[in-house]
C-alpha cells in the first residue's frame, strides 16, 4: 500500500462539515490541509454507481488538477430490504426545489418498507469510502461501515441526515440521540479514517 510522503494534501470536498472533520483527523500527522475550493477547483459530477467509484472521481480530479495528492469521501445509507437503496443516492433522496429535506427522505424510506411489509428488523448500514489519489493516477481506497437497523418514529436531533432513524447494533440510542463523541467512536466515517491512518499515514 502506498504511503503519503507529501505534507500537502488537497481535500476534495466543498462541504464545510466534512472539511472540518478531515482537518481534525489529520491534525496529529502534520499534514497541510488544502481545501479544493481554495484552489478554485470545481466539483466534478458523481456519475458512478458505487461509493468507491464516486470517491475516485472526486479524488483523481483534484489530484490531476492540483498536481498534489488528494483525499475524498463518499458516503450514504444502504437499506437491505430496498436492495441497498438509497446508497450512493442518499443525498439525492432529500433534494427538493427548496433545498435538502431529510425528514422527508427518511419518511420515503420508511414508507417504502411499510409498503412492501418488510420484516423487522429492518437492517441498514452506513458506508463511508475514502479515496486517496496521487497525480500519477495511483489510488488507495478505504471503506468504513456501521451496521444496524432502522426505527420509526425518528428519534433525536443531535445528528444530521439519516441519523434519527438509524439504531446501530449493540446501542440503545439512535445516531440522532447519541452523544456525538460516542457516534465518532463507532461511525462508518471513523472506521474508514482508522483504515486510512493505518494504511497510508501512520
Ligand atoms: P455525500 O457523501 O456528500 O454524497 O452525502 C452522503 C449523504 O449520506 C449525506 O447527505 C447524508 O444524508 C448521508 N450520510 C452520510 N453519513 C451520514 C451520517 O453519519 N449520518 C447521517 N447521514 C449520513
Amino acid at each position: 500500500m502506498r504511503r503519503l510522503a507529501s505534507k500537502d494534501l488537497v481535500i476534495a470536498t466543498h462541504n464545510a462539515g466534512k472539511l472540518a472533520e478531515f482537518r481534525e483527523l489529520l491534525a496529529p500527522y502534520g499534514i497541510n490541509v488544502i481545501p479544493a475550493g481554495d484552489l478554485g477547483l470545481v466539483e466534478p459530477e458523481e456519475t458512478e454507481s458505487t461509493f468507491a467509484g464516486n470517491a475516485r472521481i472526486k479524488a483523481h480530479f483534484a489530484a490531476r488538477e492540483s498536481g498534489l495528492p488528494a483525499l475524498s469521501d463518499d458516503s450514504g445509507i444502504c437499506v437491505e430490504a430496498l436492495g441497498g437503496a438509497p446508497g450512493v443516492h442518499t443525498a439525492d433522496w432529500a433534494e427538493t426545489p427548496d433545498g435538502r429535506d431529510f425528514p422527508m427522505a427518511m419518511k420515503k424510506v420508511w414508507d417504502l418498507l411499510e409498503a412492501q411489509n418488510a420484516p423487522e428488523p429492518r437492517r441498514a448500514s452506513f458506508i463511508c469510502t475514502l479515496c486517496l489519489a496521487w497525480p500519477d493516477g495511483h489510488d488507495e481506497i478505504f471503506e468504513g461501515r456501521v451496521d444496524g437497523r432502522l426505527v420509526w418514529p425518528m428519534r433525536g436531533d443531535r445528528g444530521f441526515g439519516f441519523d434519527p432513524i438509524f439504531l446501530p447494533d449493540g446501542e440503545s440510542q439512535t445516531f440522532g440521540e447519541m452523544d456525538p463523541a460516542r457516534k465518532k467512536e463507532i461511525s462508518h466515517r471513523s472506521d474508514a479514517f482508522r483504515k486510512l491512518i493505518r494504511g497510508s499515514l501512520a
